[in-house]
């Protein structure tokens, strides 16, 4: 017996004799089989299911020499029948590499009287090929509970280690393909930016002296020239921002955002005087952030509500409310201007995507793509819901690492 008072056959450590169990019960005929018969028919039954199942089953008495398997198992061993396995050991099947691993297992298991669960291991056949198993071994008892045994399954899960690998493998490559191209816009936007600044000086030494000297066309193309130089500083100082918004933060303390918000509003002063802008605020958070990243941020949405304005003097306001349920400030900032087709909404975060010419409005169509990034060093998120016509609220997140610590 076992100590839940079940019988089990000596052999296989596997319920005999208790009605309750379901694969045995399965196959009583209606008048009572002779002993042997029913332990025929329940072995028969046994190696029945294991053979129908995707798992290697194995079953080894005290010293480690197989009682009997599955047939998967017996074709893993190279034998053609699961008969032919009773009475050897692992010295003598494709795995002998691994025996003393095995035995050491085995005693282990019978020992502690414990399973031993989903283990992994790779095993060197004789072919050359390399496969990789999980296994988990349990104690076998006899009637009266004493060990007399171990069974094992096992499934080969060398394609799912295969394709772990290739998923691990493309995920480094794509961080390294990641951190080169990050290198390469700083690199290429920072060392642009001085023959340019060289070549925009120029050209506006070349205005200032030869303006009115030239005639009218000579004078026309100087001003495409500035004009050009000037458009390239700007896309070259944005990109730069961009590449520094990925690689080159700062670590994240306390920042009180109503003081990045009242900085900002008085560089913008002049943009707010020239518009007439009113820009409010309530009263914002302290949050842990890189301070100057998330005062560009502001700064962007800011700006943009501003920029993007009907012919009503624009409106901007800025709140942040508490999200209990996600721990996570959410600010918002709303305007009156003309808004996003839905179409867009998702769109517009990507780099250079601008939905007006630059005459109308001018920009890079970086701000968005910088300011996404920003917030998602910071672990949050950032969207926009607007109707054309009827104003724009940009959301932002970020999340109460106070709160987490
Ligand atoms: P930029 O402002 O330099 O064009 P952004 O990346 O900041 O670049 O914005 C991308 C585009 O999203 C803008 O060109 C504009 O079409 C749209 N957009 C951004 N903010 C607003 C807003 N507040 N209202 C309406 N459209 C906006």
């Amino acid at each position: 017996m076992t100590a839940t008072g079940e019988r089990r056959d000596p052999a296989y450590g596997v319920p005999t004799d208790n009605r309750q169990s379901a694969p045995i019960t399965a196959v009583q005929t209606e008048s009572r089989m002779p002993a042997e018969e029913e332990l025929f028919a329940s072995r028969q039954m046994l190696q029945l299911v294991l053979d129908c199942i995707p798992q290697r089953v194995f079953w080894k008495d005290r010293s480690s020499r197989y009682l009997g398997c599955s047939r998967l198992c017996a074709r893993d061993a190279g034998l053609a029948d699961p008969a032919e396995i009773v009475g050897k050991d692992d010295f003598d099947l494709p795995w002998k590499a691994l025996a003393d691993a095995y035995r050491v297992d085995d005693r282990q298991v019978m020992s502690d009287n414990k399973p031993k669960i989903n283990f992994e291991e790779s095993i060197l056949y004789p072919d050359g090929s390399r496969r990789w198993i999980r296994t988990s071994k349990v104690p076998l008892h006899d009637r009266q509970g004493r060990v007399i045994g171990i069974m094992g399954t096992y499934e080969d899960i060398t394609d799912q280690k295969r394709s772990e690998e290739q998923l691990r493998q493309s995920l480094a490559e794509l961080e390294r393909s990641n951190r080169d191209l990050e290198r390469f816009a700083y690199v290429a936007s920072h060392d642009l930016q001085e023959p340019l600044r060289m070549v925009s000086s120029y050209l506006q030494l070349l205005a200032r002296r030869y303006l009115d000297k030239l005639d009218k066309d000579a004078d026309a193309f100087i001003g495409y020239a500035v004009d050009g130089a000037t458009r390239m500083q700007r896309l070259i100082e944005d990109l730069l921002a961009y590449a520094r918004a990925g690689t080159r933060g700062n670590p994240f303390l306390p920042v009180n955002c109503n003081l990045i918000v009242a900085r900002n509003l008085k560089s913008l002063g002049p943009l707010i005087d020239e518009t007439g802008a009113v820009v409010t605020y309530d009263d914002l958070p302290t949050v842990m952030a890189d301070e100057y990243q998330l005062a560009q941020v502001f700064q962007n949405l800011i700006i943009n509500g501003i920029k993007f304005r009907t012919n009503q003097p624009p409106k901007v306001h800025v709140r942040a409310d508490f999200d209990d349920d996600a721990k996570e400030w959410r600010f918002a900032v709303r305007d009156n201007g003309i808004g996003i087709a839905l179409e867009y909404h998702r769109r517009i975060f990507d780099m250079f995507q601008r939905l007006h010419n630059r005459e109308k409005y001018p920009g890079t169509g970086i701000g968005l793509a910088i300011s996404e990034r920003i917030v998602s060093r910071h672990g949050g998120r950032i969207w926009v819901e607007s109707i054309p016509g009827d104003g724009s609220i940009f959301y932002f997140t970020i999340p109460d690492r106070r709160h987490a610590q």
